[in-house]
């Protein structure tokens, strides 16, 4: 499988004054084809820097993508770089020149003389045409591997990587079909993952493994190369098993689901109907449950009763549970999911009370605290858990783990 190493340049982003977003986005368009980015480096504006950094990425990757340093000034550095590395001379090009003139012309402003640089390519190198800038890109083979260098600015290269790059990256690639699929998983960290699944996730084998985490969501990436599509699938379809059988319960989805759907799949299925009653998450699972295309079939009613008032005159919590154990505990909890059950007349409830934060934690009750109760079919059941961070990742991990929860019991 072939793979590919960034690099981006400028001394503005060693700095700071300018965050990296170029290699970030490159490595997502080339993971969508399949190729995995296996280095990503950072250099300032010096000629000896840039060209040991094209040889050592060179050294493991067959792509080697570099953003920046292709502009005018004696700071750009790039195209000298490259040369070094191929071990030829820099070339005037005469109708690159001849195009940057025309795009000085078309827009009535004068050339400089500086300009003059970028219509040098390094000998044997090709010009990648920039519609939007006077940098155009270059690209070189180097034993078999692939060097392109294209502007630093997002809006020149992003337009460049699409239409000249990426149609090339794939013909290098041919005689393999590349293919990646997704899987998703909750309820524990990455490197518990990562630590379960061992080998199944080592670098360098087909079907490769890959994890990335957002909001407490693990996403697996599977990417197969193969001679044919079939074989990619199979391949994939094989290694989907194989983590199944190392994750269980784990794995959530073997597609792309969100836990809503996966959960909302379920209720369907089983004709069962579902109430909700909350407090600190302010309707955010009613909003993931009704998200999903469909949620007549299972939602009936939501509460969000934030104040006391409202748990007791909209749910029936008993005032005094409210006094002597307080609106975040167990039994007002209980006593939520109870309500909400009762009077929606539904087949399930869940109950969440918890607090938020930043403000109103206390020793007992630390933020992040949260109470969920799942009340389904005869029984109640209560989870306790204490989540860190945010106010906003307190409550987006409530509510997940209420799906999460929900989803578990179809297990039973
Ligand atoms: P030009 O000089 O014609 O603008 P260039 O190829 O020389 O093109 P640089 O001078 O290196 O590009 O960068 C120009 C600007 O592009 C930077 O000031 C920064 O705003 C943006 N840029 C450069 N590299 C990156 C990067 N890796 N991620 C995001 N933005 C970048």
């Amino acid at each position: 499988m072939k793979s590919a190493g960034i690099i981006s340049i400028g001394n503005e982003l060693l700095s700071g004054v300018s965050l990296d977003t170029n290699s970030s986005w490159i490595s997502r368009q080339l993971l969508s084809v399949g190729i995995p980015t296996i280095s990503i480096f950072t250099v300032g504006d010096d000629v000896k820097i840039i060209s040991d950094t094209i040889k050592q990425a060179l050294n493991k990757a067959d792509i080697v993508l570099i953003t920046g340093g292709l502009g005018p000034t004696d700071d750009d550095l790039t195209r000298h770089a490259i040369a070094d590395v191929l071990g030829v001379e820099l070339k005037l090009n005469d109708e690159l020149l001849s195009q940057i003139s025309e795009f000085f012309k078309r827009r009535n402003i004068r050339m400089a003389k500086t300009n003059n640089i970028q219509a040098y390519l390094p000998e044997s190198a090709t010009a990648l045409a920039n519609p939007v800038g006077t940098a155009s890109g270059i690209m070189a083979d180097y034993k078999n591997k692939m060097i392109v260098a294209m502007p630093g600015p997002p809006t020149e290269m992003m337009p460049m990587f699409k239409e000249l790059v990426l149609p090339k990256i794939e013909k290098y690639g041919h005689g393999q079909v590349v293919l990646t699929q997704r899987m998703k998983c909750f309820g524990t960290g990455e490197s518990v993952i990562a630590e379960k699944l061992g080998d199944v996730m080592a670098r360098g084998k087909n079907p490769l493994v890959n994890c990335t985490v957002s909001g407490g969501i693990i996403t697996l990436h599977i990417v197969a190369a193969a001679k044919t599509k079939e074989q990619a699938e199979d391949m994939i379809a094989g290694e989907k098993n194989r983590i199944c059988g190392i994750l269980g319960d784990i794995v959530y989805s073997k597609e792309e689901k969100t836990l809503a759907e996966v959960v909302a799949q379920e209720l369907l299925k089983r004709g069962k109907t579902i109430s909700l009653a909350e407090s600190c998450t302010g309707g955010l699972l009613a909003k993931m449950l009704t998200d999903v295309p469909g949620a007549t079939g299972y939602f009936t009613y939501g509460w969000v009763t934030y104040s006391n008032e409202a748990k007791i005159s909209q749910l029936g919590v008993n005032g005094d549970t409210i006094d002597k154990y307080g609106a975040v505990s167990e039994q007002v909890a209980l006593e939520m999911a109870i309500g909400a059950r009762q009077r929606s007349g539904s087949d399930i409830s869940i109950s969440i009370t918890g607090i938020a934060g930043p403000g109103g934690g206390t020793e007992q009750k630390p933020v992040g605290l949260v109470y969920i109760v799942i009340y389904n079919g005869g029984a109640k059941k209560i989870h306790k858990f204490v989540f860190p961070h945010s106010r906003e990742y307190v409550r987006q991990r409530t509510v997940l783990t209420a799906l999460n929860l929900l989803r578990l019991e179809f297990k039973d």
